[in-house]
């Protein structure tokens, strides 16, 4: 992993704008800025600049690749702060995380879901996960459809190893505010109508979605956690994946 060129003064600049930025979305919509957590998607950046963003008070890591995530493990980078898992996940790279990191957000299938368990279970430990849904219904996109969500929510009880804590989505590109506003509107209603339902082996509290170019909009429609990479470290080093 080549690290970008970066300044820790930058960082924790960027930081204290974006919990502005939060605070002020928040007010707006009524809700208190504790609600919303600030997970700093730190892909492609090495151990300093994920030490310099929780000296600067991030509430946790969210990386992309395994095998970044256990480099920068080894360099002790985390510094006791929660790890999520946010990316596109092999099932033969998911047994190994179990346990080693807080939440996975990113279990967009059944299979997935069902290794995560296993491996969990083998493990004699509980994995937190989200369900990642495919809120715009893409192709290119891993997730399960808005229909299948609360059918899968339903099904937690036959895994006693994990813990449901919420959804997470990645929206399509939108042209419009409007547009991204009507993908998180649809999120918070998934997310309510689970958190209303009894669901076994769930503790429903995170909903995740809104990054650097969207969160004021996910804050105002019920975000609790919100995944920030470039306003924090700067564009990365290669084409952004949608
Ligand atoms: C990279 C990434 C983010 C952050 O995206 P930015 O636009 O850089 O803020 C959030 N969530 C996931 C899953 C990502 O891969």
């Amino acid at each position: 992993m080549t690290e970008r060129s970066w300044c820790k003064m930058g960082i924790a600049e960027n930081i204290a704008a974006i919990r502005l930025g939060m605070a002020r979305a928040a007010e707006a919509a009524g809700r208190r800025p504790e609600e919303i957590a600030l997970c700093a998607a730190t892909k492609m950046n090495g151990a300093e600049a994920v030490r310099a963003a929780i000296a600067a008070g991030v509430d946790c890591c969210g990386e992309n690749r395994a095998q970044e995530f256990w480099e920068k493990r080894e360099a002790n980078a985390y510094a006791g702060k929660p790890v999520h898992f946010i990316g596109r996940l092999q099932t033969n790279k998911a047994a190994k995380l179990v346990g080693n990191v807080d939440v996975i957000q990113s279990v967009d299938r059944p299979a997935l879901l069902e290794c995560i368990a296993r491996a969990a279970e083998r493990k004699a430990l509980r994995q937190d996960i989200l369900l990642e849904v495919n809120i715009g219904g893409e192709e290119s996109k891993g997730g399960f459809s808005p229909a299948e969500v609360a059918e899968a929510a339903q099904a937690m009880g036959m895994f006693p190893s994990l813990r449901l804590r919420g959804l997470m989505t990645i929206p399509p590109r939108a042209e419009t505010a409007e547009e991204r506003r009507a993908f998180f509107v649809e999120m918070r209603r998934l997310f309510v109508d689970i958190r209303s339902k009894t669901i076994d082996n769930g503790c429903i509290d995170i909903l995740s979605m809104g990054m650097s170019d969207d969160y004021p909009e996910a804050i105002a429609e019920g975000s609790t956690m919100i995944r920030v990479g470039t306003a924090i470290f700067g564009e990365r080093s290669y084409a952004r994946p949608k």
